[in-house]
C-alpha cells in the first residue's frame, strides 16, 4: 500500500514538471506532448532527454515539426519492433540482391562453358593460322567477361559481408537495450534472473565457489519525501555507479528493482564477498550528496546488504532468498550493515522471519 502511495506521489511529481515545461514554452497539452515532457521528467530516456537539450540549446524553442520527430524518434510504441523489421527488412533484401546476382554469375560461367566447348572444337578443325588468331581472340574476350563477372561478384560480396556486419551491431544494441535500466545503465531485473542462473549453474558444474549481494538503500523514502524524486533518482544514479567502480570486472550488478541492487559474484568465496560488499557500503558511505541545480548539501545515504554463497544443491532462488533473509536482518539490526548467513545476528532474526 505504502509503494503505490509512493509511486502515485512520484507520478504526479513528473507530471507537475511535464505540465510545467508545457505551460513554459506554450505547447498545445497534447497526449504527445505531455508524452515527450513526462519521460523527460523522468530522465529515464537519456537519448531523449539529451536530443530535447540539443534542440532548445540551438534553436531556444520546440516547433510542433520538432516534437513531432522526437516523439517519432524516441517515443514511439512499436519503436523497437519496427527497429527489428527494418533491420530483418533490410538482411531479406541483401539476400535476394544475392541471389540475383549469384544466378548472374552462374550464367556468365555457363557461357563461358559453352564457349570454351565450342572453342575446343572449332579449333580441331581449324586449318590456317587466321582461323586459330580468330579463336583465341574470341577465348580472351570471353575469359575477360568471366574476370568481370568474378570481380563485381567479390565486390558485392565484401559489401554484403560490412552491411550484415552492421545490422548485427544493430541487433546487439537493440539486444543491450532491452536488459538495461535505463535510469542507472546497470543491468535490469531480466538480465538478473539470466545471469544468476547462469552463474549457479556454472559454479554448480565447475564446483567453484559463488556468491551474492542484495543491496538496500536506508531509509530511501524518507530521503525522496525531503528532498524529491527527482533528486533520489539521482542517488540512485550514484549507488550504481560506486557498484560499478568498486567491483571487479567479472562480477556483475544489476537493479533489482525500486531502490534495490544485487550483484552476481562468479569464483568468490563468502569471505571475499563480505568485504567486497563493506567496501561498496564504505565508499557509499563516503559521498557527501549535493543537489546539483543549488548546490544544498543532502548529507549521506547508507545500504544494508544481506551476502549469500553458493551451497551445493542450492538454485538460483534459494541463494536470492538467503541473501534476501540476510538483508532482512542487516535491516532488523541496525541498517548500514553487511550481514551473512554465518553472523550471529542472522540466526538472532531468521526464526522471526520464517515464521
Ligand atoms: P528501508 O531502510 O527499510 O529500506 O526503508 P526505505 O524507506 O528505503 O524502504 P521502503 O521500501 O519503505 O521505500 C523504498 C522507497 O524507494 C520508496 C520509493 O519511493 C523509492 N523508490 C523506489 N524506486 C525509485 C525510483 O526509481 N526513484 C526514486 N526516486 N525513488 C524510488
Ligand atoms: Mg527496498
Ligand atoms: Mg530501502
Amino acid at each position: 500500500m505504502a509503494a503505490m502511495q509512493d509511486e502515485h506521489e512520484r507520478s504526479l511529481a513528473f507530471a507537475e514538471l511535464a505540465l510545467n515545461q508545457i505551460k513554459a514554452l506554450r505547447q498545445p497539452a497534447m497526449p504527445r506532448n505531455y508524452e515527450i515532457w513526462y519521460v523527460y521528467a523522468t530522465g529515464y530516456n537519456v537519448e531523449l532527454n539529451q536530443a530535447i537539450n540539443e534542440a532548445l540549446t540551438t534553436g531556444g524553442r520546440l516547433t510542433d515539426a520538432d516534437l513531432e520527430r522526437l516523439h517519432d524518434c524516441y517515443l514511439s510504441h512499436g519503436r523497437t519492433n519496427d527497429r527489428i523489421d527494418r533491420i530483418g527488412a533490410r538482411v531479406l533484401s541483401e539476400i535476394d540482391d544475392m541471389m540475383s546476382l549469384l544466378a548472374d554469375t552462374l550464367g556468365t560461367t555457363a557461357t563461358f562453358g559453352d564457349n570454351l566447348e565450342g572453342a575446343s572444337q572449332t579449333l580441331l578443325l581449324a586449318t590456317d593460322h587466321e582461323q586459330i588468331k580468330t579463336i583465341v581472340e574470341r577465348l580472351v574476350s570471353a575469359t575477360r567477361e568471366m574476370q568481370q563477372a568474378n570481380t563485381a561478384l567479390e565486390d558485392r560480396l565484401s559489401n554484403s559481408r560490412r552491411e550484415i556486419s552492421n545490422l548485427q551491431t544493430n541487433l546487439e544494441a537493440i539486444r543491450a537495450e532491452s536488459v538495461t535500466d535505463p535510469l542507472t545503465g546497470l543491468g535490469n531485473r531480466k538480465h538478473f534472473d539470466r545471469v544468476v542462473s547462469d552463474a549457479v549453474r556454472t559454479a554448480s558444474v565447475s564446483r567453484r565457489p559463488m556468491s551474492l549481494l542484495m543491496i538496500d538503500i536506508d531509509h530511501f523514502k524518507s530521503f525522496n519525501d525531503t528532498y524529491g524524486h527527482l533528486t533520489g533518482d539521482q542517488v540512485l544514479r550514484l549507488v550504481g555507479m560506486t557498484l560499478k567502480q568498486t567491483i571487479k570486472e567479472r562480477d556483475i550488478p544489476a537493479r533489482y528493482g525500486g531502490e534495490e541492487f544485487a550483484v552476481v559474484l562468479p569464483e568468490t568465496p563468502l569471505r571475499q564477498a563480505l568485504m567486497l560488499a563493506d567496501d561498496i557500503r564504505r565508499v557509499v558511505m563516503s559521498k557527501e550528496l549535493k543537489k546539483k541545480s543549488t548546490g544544498e548539501i543532502l548529507g549521506r545515504v547508507t545500504l544494508s546488504v544481506g551476502v549469500s554463497t553458493l551451497k551445493p544443491d542450492d538454485d538460483a532462488d534459494a541463494l536470492i532468498e538467503r541473501a534476501d533473509a540476510c538483508l532482512y536482518s542487516a535491516k532488523r539490526n541496525g541498517r548500514n550493515r553487511v550481514i551473512c548467513e554465518t553472523d550471529p545476528e542472522f540466526r538472532k532474526v531468521q526464526p522471526a522471519r520464517v515464521a
